[in-house]
């Protein structure tokens, strides 16, 4: 039986933005089941997650996949962190989103989350000139040619490596300043958008080592007239979905009118560089929805409101928010 390398991914307790930490655990053989992946600890105080004198936290399996880096029966394996107790630590926000996928499992929520990213090499967008900036915006977007875009041998590889580990990556695009991209995943359940999310930000950065890429998720990585970096986040219920859901996704839209600061709070820290009411975004003290709006909070997607049933876009996550609140939030404004 040959012995395989397990990664355990877990999110630290920085603040205000959490970020990945893993680290890799052999065990004696394949694995098929989550219930034979260990239980295993880490050193909190190295993590924001404990003090010295009583560091041990616990890493808790709760979903893994192939690892496509790796390769044979090696696995990825999403964790939340645990007390020493057992209890979910106070950084777990995964334990929150529990609750609210089992209690609104009734009304079949599915997430789809467009993750904006920007490469960065030698402190600046890749792609860039060493002093000053590139053109101007405009023709980047989806663009094609060397003087179009930079990174994509990473986004490539990237987006296989998540067809290989299982993921539901939906698509891929360049995105409208010069070294930003996006990819998307989705539409799936709450938990497994919020773990899927976060291995594929893992897979990211970790393939962006071997080209010496770093990944930003700043939401305005470069001040003044060049596009933030979001986290668009699309909604529906199983109402929604079906014929007449108009109706319901207008319900949740003058529900979730009501709780923008409240959502604001958990849509990812430095928002407001981003949320400036320019760059196809609504100011971040305002809420406005409407259909096929990209200046609005959420957007009603065209095709959404001619069949008469969808979804709806919500525009105001960045992207170093964590999927796992504001899914969470969603839930709780939108699925009463
Ligand atoms: P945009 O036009 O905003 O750039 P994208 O194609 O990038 O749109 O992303 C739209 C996302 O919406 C898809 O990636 C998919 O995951 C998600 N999506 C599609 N249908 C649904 C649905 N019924 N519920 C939730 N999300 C959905
Ligand atoms: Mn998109
Ligand atoms: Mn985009
Ligand atoms: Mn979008």
């Amino acid at each position: 039986m040959s012995r395989i390398k397990a990664e355990y991914l877990w999110l630290d307790g920085c603040k205000p933005t959490a970020k990945l930490r893993s680290k890799t655990k052999i065990l004696e053989g394949a694995v098929s089941r989550l219930e034979d992946i260990p239980v295993w600890g880490f050193d909190g105080s190295s993590t924001e997650q404990a003090v010295g004198h009583a560091s041990d936290c616990l890493l808790q399996p709760v979903h893994f996949v192939p690892d496509p880096i790796r390769g044979g029966e090696h696995i990825l394996v999403m964790c939340e962190v645990l007390t020493a107790e057992g209890m979910p630590h106070v950084s777990n926000t995964r334990a929150r989103l529990r609750q609210e996928a089992t209690r609104t499992a009734p009304q079949e929520p599915w997430f789809g989350i467009e993750q904006e990213y920007t490469m960065i090499k030698n402190g600046k967008p890749l792609g860039w000139p060493a002093d000053g900036y590139p053109r101007p915006q405009g023709d980047f977007y989806c663009g094609v040619g060397s003087e179009m875009v930079s990174g994509r041998p990473l986004v490539e590889a990237h987006m296989e490596a998540c067809l290989k580990a299982g993921l539901k990556i939906a698509g891929v695009n360049a995105e409208v300043m010069l070294g930003q991209w996006e990819f998307q995943i989705g539409p799936v359940p709450p938990l497994r958008v919020g773990d899927e999310l976060w291995i594929a930000r893992w897979l990211l950065l970790r393939l962006g080592e071997d080209m010496g890429i770093d990944i930003s998720l700043a939401p305005k990585p470069v001040a003044g007239d060049w596009n933030g970096t979001g986290a668009h986040t699309n909604f529906s219920t199983r109402a929604m979905r079906d014929s007449g859901g108009l109706t319901t996704v207008d319900t949740a839209c003058r529900a979730l009118s009501t709780a923008h600061e409240k959502h604001i709070a958990v849509y990812g820290a430095g928002n407001e560089a981003r949320l400036t009411g320019k760059h196809e975004t609504c100011s971040i003290t305002q809420f406005r929805y409407g259909v096929s709006d990209r200046g609005a909070s959420i957007r009603i997607p065209i095709f959404t409101a001619k069949a008469g049933c969808g979804y709806l876009e919500d525009r105001r996550p960045a992207a170093n928010m964590d999927p796992y609140q504001v899914c969470a939030m969603l839930l709780e404004t939108a699925c009463k």
